[in-house]
């Protein structure tokens, strides 16, 4: 069902989201917009902590009505969320939401910007977020952030006073914001970002409030306001036929790895933003009161103003190309203004309106979209003009700054086509995202100075075209593209990218052994160039064993890939470690795996990460034999299980009956299957049913809000927004004779070291007498949480609640986890008959 809504809303936005991997072609409605913003001289940055934080109507608004250069610095990258659309966590999550950040700026008009921080799950308290970060580094970058951008102001999303009551990297991110706010401007501070930019005070800090922050509607309309600006964001954009928060959700609604695709609001709606610091306004309603924001501001501005003020007043719709001379004689003028912070920005904005003005098309596109160290490259050259402007093709300089003298009048509408070719040098970075290149820390990624606070790796193979246009030299710089078209696509483009000479995967990235059973391995090997003839090995624990030692491969073509097998043997007892093929061609290793992601909202993303699949051995033992899953927002449950010997059968929720669940030893719940399934209220009283004759029924954790049974449980249950973040926290036994703790397992704390990210959440804080509570634990500072695990026995059978993090647990291969699990699928089946079987 979920699948089909994504399906759908791909297809509502697919006008956009074709728009983002092409190059732009604007019409004169978006360059007149265009003009409108160059004639505009402020900045508005936006501060949060992941991505989907911002908030959309207010950076659409002040992007495309107010028309100041808007940014979004979100702190992290989101790597911690979910992902309803594809199967990449954590980091490769990340990347993804990088790009829908960077596609959701397309849309509404902003710019995008990030720290260095991690988001490493969910934290109750800033004072923790500042703890795993590493807080001087973030800090360091909002510094640098607010004194490369320059905002005049800035515009927290969350509240700096709120500490505990929402997610620490909220409260984190304001609180970073208002102290990076006195630093900005003090040499002291960070003095070594000096070398790389300059002080700035922006003049002026808010906080973007609304009826949220205040519990509900009534309680804000009662609120104090004087010291608030509201703004009215339901304008209408005639030009774009859309209004602002039309704009707006179509924006949040790239946000598709996390179901945001949203419905719009239309009319007039006020947004709040409390003013924090800097200059009070003085009954203005502009946040930029007191700052002057036409061409005045700069030195030698008045004169280009003069020029372009009168191009905005007179715009030729029908003709935007009558502008040229005049645009080309403010673009002389803007060369020669001393500010080089306005002079960067506005010659870019002004030269992408001159472009666009003249119909020109300048594209490099390569004959592949990836490339290795050495290789030499062809590239088709476009160059057209489409305007009556005198121009001329000078030259253009190909990738490593070979010029290639052209001289060659550039007429309207006659095509110049040019074939060349470039060769990558042998030492040639290899593309993948910078934050991704060196291991970080949980808190942190690493990242190399020149690199630190942008959206993306910059592109490096670019051509530049040196044009004249009515004599005047101007260069236009084309990143090499890759085009291509489908049948069923039409025409597509692909970044340009360098990959490794030998890539290679391992099928999967977690093996459980159950047993001292071998296991087969797939590795698949990858060329990235015509005739690889190399050997392939695989590392691997001293305890464990591989075989063959090595095997060879042979590609004849770039691209082709072979598959091979390794048998994998585990110890006798339990263990666990990393398997890392590693392949070896002439005198080179290579042992990275290349992911690639690719999605129509986004562009292509390739990613090298190192190549490491998990191995466990579990010392474990399991009764019961046929487990039924009941999919909720997605786990991955019924793999895990498979993996340790259990047949696992996925169950419809309209398909639950009494005969069909007489054959299952246990039912488990997938996470918030509860928040997600409207049918599952129907079937309720079949589960209680089935477990009173016998059956398992395991609950994973749902949330209160918006629960869609009544009655959760056989008995009294309560839920909670109790949670334990802290993957290390003490778990005390609380009764260490309990079955769930002792059968066929015996549960140490042992089994609860080397868990990931959280011990759980959500857990119940109130039960009935029939419910036996198995664990305590806690967060640092807080009270003991007894629900993690919530054991009742109900007729002849058990049900368990439990808002233990298994979903995060299993994929990590914690052997504990699942020794844990199997003990609760074996509760009370100590004297099984196997006769329960499936039907095929
Ligand atoms: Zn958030």
């Amino acid at each position: 069902m979920r699948k089909s809504t994504i399906l759908l809303l791909l297809a509502c936005i697919t006008l956009n989201l074709a728009k983002a991997q092409q190059p732009e072609k604007p019409s004169s409605s978006e360059i007149f917009e265009a003009v409108q913003k160059l004639n505009f001289l402020g900045s508005v940055l936006y501060v949060a902590a992941h991505p989907d934080d911002e908030n959309t109507r207010l950076i659409a608004y002040m992007a495309n009505n107010v028309k100041a250069r808007t940014a979004y610095l979100s702190l992290t990258r989101g790597d911690g969320g979910q992902n309803l659309i594809g199967p990449e966590i954590r980091e490769l999550l990340g990347v993804i939401r990088t790009q829908e950040l960077l596609a959701a700026r397309r849309v509404d008009g902003g710019e995008q910007r990030f720290s260095r921080a991690n988001d490493f799950g969910y934290s109750k308290h800033p004072d923790e977020t500042m703890d795993i970060w590493d807080k001087d580094q973030v800090l360091s970058d909002v510094v640098l952030a607010i004194r490369q951008f320059k905002p005049d102001v800035i515009i927290n999303r969350f509240d700096h006073r709120r500490a505990g009551r929402t997610h620490g990297h909220h409260t984190a991110s304001a609180l970073l914001s208002m102290e990076a706010f006195d630093l900005v401007n003090n040499p002291s501070s960070y003095p070594d970002q000096l070398n790389k930019t300059e002080l700035w005070q922006p003049k002026r800090l808010f906080f973007n409030t609304g009826w949220w922050f205040y519990g509900s509607r009534e309680n804000f309309e009662k609120a104090d306001k004087s010291n608030m600006l509201s703004i009215d964001i339901g304008v209408y954009y005639p030009l774009k036929g859309l209004s602002n928060n039309e704009l707006a959700s179509i924006a949040s609604s790239q946000h598709l790895c996390q179901g945001f695709g949203r419905p719009t609001t239309r009319g007039e709606q006020s947004e709040y933003i409390e003013f924090l610091k800097g200059e009070p306004l003085n009954g203005s309603s502009s946040v930029f009161e007191g700052i002057d924001t036409t061409w005045n501001r700069i030195k030698g501005g008045k004169a280009i103003g003069d020029i372009l003020y009168e191009v905005e007043n007179n715009f030729d719709f029908r003709n935007p190309a009558s502008h040229l001379p005049k645009l080309m004689e403010a673009y002389q003028l803007l060369s020669k203004v001393e500010d080089k912070h306005w002079k960067s920005i506005k010659t870019k904005q002004l030269k992408s309106i001159i472009e666009a003005c003249s119909g020109l098309y300048l594209e490099a596109s390569a004959s592949n979209n990836w490339a290795t160290q050495g290789e030499t490259v062809s590239v088709n050259i476009e160059a057209l003009n489409r305007s009556d402007a005198n121009m001329v093709l000078e030259s253009f300089n190909m990738p490593n700054a070979v010029n290639v003298k052209k001289d060659m009048s550039l007429a309207n509408n006659q095509k110049l086509n040019f074939q060349d070719v470039f060769t990558v040098k042998t030492d040639a970075d290899e593309t993948t995202p910078y934050w991704l290149k060196e291991k970080g820390s949980l808190g942190m990624y690493k990242a190399e100075e020149r690199f630190i606070g942008k959206p993306e790796t910059p592109r490096v193979y670019n051509v530049d075209f040196n044009l004249l246009i009515n004599n005047t030299p101007i260069t236009f710089t084309k990143p090499v593209v890759y085009r291509y078209s489908k049948p069923d696509k039409g025409e597509l483009y692909k970044p340009f990218e360098i990959i490794p000479q030998v890539t290679s995967s391992i099928t999967e990235q977690v093996f459980i052994f159950e047993n001292s059973q071998q296991k087969d391995i797939t590795v698949i090997v990858k060329a990235g160039k015509d005739n690889i003839e190399g050997e392939v090995t695989i590392k691997h624990p001293n305890d464990w064993n591989v075989y063959p030692n090595i095997q060879k491969v042979s590609l004849k073509n770039k691209g082709e890939e072979q598959t091979l097998v390794f048998t994998v043997i585990p110890p006798p007892n339990q263990s666990e470690g990393y398997l890392n093929p590693v392949v070896t061609v002439g005198d080179k290793t290579y042992d990275k795996k290349l992911v690639e992601i690719e999605y129509n909202h986004i562009p292509f993303q390739t990613v090298l990460l190192p190549n490491e699949s998990k191995v466990v051995r579990l010392d474990i033992q399991k009764k019961g034999e046929n487990i039924g899953y009941i999919q909720g927002a997605g786990d991955v449950v019924p793999e895990s299980l498979q993996q340790i010997g259990y047949n696992v059968v996925t169950i419809d929720p309209k398909d639950i009956n009494p005969e069909l669940l007489s054959k299952l030893d246990a039912v488990v719940i997938g996470i918030r299957a509860y928040n997600t399934i409207d049918d599952l209220k129907f079937k309720q009283e079949q589960l209680f049913d089935f477990v009173k004759e016998g059956g398992n029924l395991i609950v994973q954790y749902n949330t209160s809000f918006r629960l869609k049974v009544d009655q959760l449980a056989p008995y009294d249950l309560k839920l909670s927004r109790s949670r334990v973040t802290d993957e290390n926290a003490e778990v005390r036994l609380l009764d260490t004779n309990h079955p769930v703790l002792n059968y066929p397992n015996k549960i140490t704390s042992k089994d609860f070291e080397g868990w990931t990210q959280e011990r759980g959440l959500y857990f119940p804080d109130e039960w009935g007498d029939e419910f036996t509570p198995i664990l305590s634990m806690n967060d640092k500072g807080e009270s003991p949480k007894e629900g993690s695990l919530l054991v009742a026995k109900h007729g002849k059978g058990h049900y368990i609640y439990t808002g233990l993090s298994f979903f995060r647990e299993f994929p990590a291969g914690v052997p504990g986890a699942y020794r844990l699990f199997a003990n609760m699928l074996s509760i009370g089946k100590d004297n099984i008959s196997t006769e329960k079987k499936l039907e095929d």
